[in-house]
């Protein structure tokens, strides 16, 4: 089989793509389409060996599903033989617990999962039907998010609510799983067989989640039904008191759409600091509440890896990765500052230096900060359609 392989992640500010040749390892082209919706979308295109945008187009201001066409048309007309297309889907609820092809059915029963991911289902949907009517012949494979923690055991996943409304859905999904899977296959190329002992990734992006894995397999992870929950964000709260959600629609007669936009879009490092949700920016600050967000974000994921230590029985090894993750130190400092308790000893001089292994050489924990690829994991998983078709 030869072609080309189009992977999207369509959310609801960017839409990054890649494009592979079928029996490629690197993408032959990669880029975003980001600040949609800021009134001046940008778009940013790397390839192999160049030619084929050079230089990218400037796209038009318009509203998203026409910026999505706007951007598929681009891609259509330069990239031939487009095989199939692989789509990150964040939520794939209950059943989904591996890449499918997304037939009509499918896309009916993902559409029902809008209100669990209504920060990003949408998009990724929209991107889905875009895909179809350009590529009407290629195979579509939808690659969820919530997937690869479908592993948990049972009191992993449940919550404390009567079983007629866990088995209508409410209960524990987890997201970041493509991040995960990425990572726990590339951990033993840095950490041999320790790789298959209690390891907790950290992912901290824009979206902000811990990941405990045994066996390469997750066991445990903070978020919840919605990637509302678990630790601090850019703009998201995490974890949050249910009673104080009550308190908000009642005491305060927010509407649960008022509840939903503070919790999702002016909560996190944003509404802390009152400055920004990128950890840059506050980082460059020396207001205050800056420092207080900072405090805050570190402080979280210091609670929730101690509590994801307890599901696993201990802990191996700490991996960093994502925007906060890879790249800053200072936040990988904070986190591990007083965690000696649990372990993790970390090298002031690596970890500045952006190194991947950041332990003292007699840290009982193993500390590395790995780049992630959620694109690859999709690529490999539409390719095992096509090539048993
Ligand atoms: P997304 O979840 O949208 O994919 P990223 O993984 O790119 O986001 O992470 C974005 C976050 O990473 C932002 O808060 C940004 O400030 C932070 N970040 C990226 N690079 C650095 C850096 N060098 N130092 C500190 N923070 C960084």
């Amino acid at each position: 089989m030869t072609g080309t392989i189009l992977v999207l992640n369509v959310g609801s500010s960017s839409i990054k793509f890649a494009a592979y040749p079928v029996h490629a390892l690197q993408p032959a082209l990669q880029g975003a389409l980001t600040g949609m919706g800021t009134g001046k979308p940008e778009l940013e295109i790397d390839t192999d060996h160049g030619g084929l945008f050079d230089p990218a187009p400037a796209p038009p201001d318009l509203p998203e599903e026409e910026l999505l066409a706007f951007l598929l048309g681009l891609l259509a007309e330069r990239l031939s033989g487009i095989v199939a297309v692989g789509h990150r889907i964040v939520h794939g609820g209950r059943s989904h617990t591996a890449p499918v092809l997304l037939t009509d059915a499918i896309i009916a029963d993902l559409q029902a999962l809008v209100p669990l991911a209504p920060l990003h289902e949408p998009h990724n949907l929209h991107g889905v039907a875009a895909a179809r009517r350009i590529w009407p012949e290629a195979a579509q494979v939808g690659c969820f998010d919530t997937a690869f923690h479908r592993t948990q055991p049972e009191v992993a996943q449940r919550f404390a609510i009567p079983g007629d409304l866990h088995d209508a859905g409410i209960q524990r999904y987890g997201f970041h799983g493509l991040s995960y899977q990425f990572i726990a296959g590339s951990l033993p190329d840095h950490i041999g067989s320790l790789a298959a002992g209690r390891v907790i990734v950290a992912h901290l992006g824009n979206g902000a989640s811990l990941c405990a894995m045994k066996e390469g397999k997750s066991v445990a992870t903070t978020m919840g039904m919605t990637a509302l929950d678990g630790l601090v964000m850019g703009t998201r709260s995490g974890a949050i008191d249910p009673g104080a959600v009550l308190h908000l629609l009642d005491a305060h007669a927010m509407s649960s759409a008022e509840v939903s936009d503070l919790l999702y879009t002016r909560s996190g490092l944003r509404g802390v600091s009152g400055l920004s949700g990128d950890l840059r920016v506050l980082e460059a600050s020396t207001d205050p509440n800056a420092e207080l967000a900072q405090a805050l974000f570190a402080y979280r994921a210091q609670q929730e890896i101690g509590a994801l230590a307890a599901s696993l029985g201990g802990l191996d090894a700490l991996v960093f990765t994502a925007g906060i993750g890879q790249f800053s130190a200072t936040m990988r400092a904070r986190i591990c500052e007083g965690m000696g308790w649990i372990g993790l000893d970390l090298d002031p001089g690596a970890n500045s230096r952006n190194a991947i292994h950041l332990q003292r050489d007699d840290s009982p924990v193993r500390i590395l900060a790995l780049p992630t690829d959620e694109e690859i994991v999709i690529f490999r998983a539409t390719r095992g359609f096509i090539s048993e078709g």
